[in-house]
């Protein structure tokens, strides 16, 4: 057995085990877990620091999760998008497949509370079907493998998916969405890192929600698949009593650029039933952006989106304080400072509107002169 298996098989997942360990009551948690499943594997149970902590609350049943009747099980109609089994197409040129229900950990707040958990990966047959339905649909250029999370695959089931994608003439990129590099980073080695380089350009999309979980292994697994060619995103989910917190907020974009991982989207939490007891205020996650923008690297800040509940899809949401003000004579914009400057927009009969051939637009055109001081 591969030693990333053997170390998955060591998680925790019965309740019984977590009785002596993380002040957990194991008859409470009981009925939850034959809901929705548990498993916390030795890496992240070693970096739980106390009972009620960030990383404990997002892998440790909690008796809030049945409390929560009236919410919806598939909020953002995920199942009514779907074509053909496994494959969710909701924007016109990209779509997502979800390779198998089964992750390294199940997070207490999943939005796919409803699917994960149980055994088994992607059957040839459902993957054939899959990649029928993205031949034909040739505005398809970018496919999402999820989940699940597809890093649990055996290395040959994933190369066979990346092998299918690949045949497609008109899809130019490869995503990969996983939990694996922060919860089980024996997981990534050179073997699957040699696979996934001959199907370039793949991404990868890791999710992270806390700066603790950039422990020294994880960084180093980061690191293999940057070094592998594999530009790296994150997607944080904004949860409450993990990660609602600015200061928090800031270490943990701090320590993924750090590994190598460029943050890329910060998720409102959804609706998902089970879920409900995560969610803050849309104030909050407006706060945590104006915090990082400006304040710290460009790079460290992701967008954040509202996944809108009935399938709208992913709605950017900013501060609104930045554009203070805009009509056709020009922009009243706030800094981070909280300092307002003015944008004067082109004016008819500029050069910019009728560019004469062989002409270099002006520095003001350019878009980083022109700013004036009110
Ligand atoms: C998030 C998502 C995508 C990808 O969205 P991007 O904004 O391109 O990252 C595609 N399909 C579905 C169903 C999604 O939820």
């Amino acid at each position: 057995m591969e030693e990333w298996r053997r170390i998955l098989a060591e998680s925790v997942v019965k309740p019984k085990d977590l009785a002596d360990r993380l002040g957990v009551d194991p008859k409470e948690i009981e009925s939850i877990v034959g809901e929705y499943p548990m498993r916390i594997t030795p890496t992240v149970m070693a970096t739980i620091k106390e009972v009620g902590d960030p990383i404990w609350r997002q892998v440790v049943p909690d008796p809030a999760e049945a409390e929560d009747a009236d919410a919806e099980d598939d909020p953002l109609e995920e199942d009514t998008m779907s074509p053909v089994p496994h494959l969710v197409h909701r924007y016109p040129d990209r779509a997502l497949l979800m390779v198998t229900n089964q992750c390294p950990i199940y997070c207490r707040f999943c939005t796919r509370k409803r699917l994960v958990g149980k055994p088994g990966f992607l059957k040839k047959g459902e993957l054939d079907r899959a990649i029928a339905y993205l031949r034909e649909h040739t505005e398809v250029r970018d496919v999402i493998l999820s989940g699940g999370d597809p890093l649990l695959l055996p290395d040959h089931l994933l190369e066979r998916i990346l092998k299918s994608l690949r045949s497609i003439p008109h899809l130019e990129l490869i995503r990969i969405g996983s939990r694996v590099p922060g919860s089980l980073p024996q997981r990534i080695t050179p073997n699957l890192c040699e696979i996934v380089k001959k199907y370039h350009p793949v991404y990868m999309n890791l999710h992270f929600n806390h700066p603790d979980e950039l422990t020294p292994e994880v960084k180093a697994a980061c690191g293999m698949l940057a070094d592998a060619g594999i530009p790296l995103g994150a997607q944080t989910v904004l949860l409450k009593g993990v990660n609602d917190d600015p200061e928090v907020m800031t270490r943990l974009m701090h320590q993924l650029l750090l590994a190598r991982v460029k943050p890329y989207y910060l998720y409102q939490a959804d609706l998902t039933k089970g879920t409900n007891h995560f969610r803050t205020t849309v104030e909050t996650g407006m706060n945590i952006i104006r915090e990082l923008q400006g304040h710290t690297s460009g790079m460290a800040v992701p967008h954040f989106v509202i996944d809108a509940p009935g399938g709208g899809g992913k709605i950017p949401v900013l501060p609104p304080d930045y554009l203070v003000h805009l009509d056709e004579d020009g922009a009243v914009l706030k800094n981070y400072e909280n300092k307002t400057f003015y944008y004067p927009q082109p004016q008819n009969g500029h050069s910019r509107e009728l560019p004469m051939v062989g002409a270099q637009p002006s520095l003001s055109a350019c878009g980083d002169g022109g700013f004036n001081d009110l």
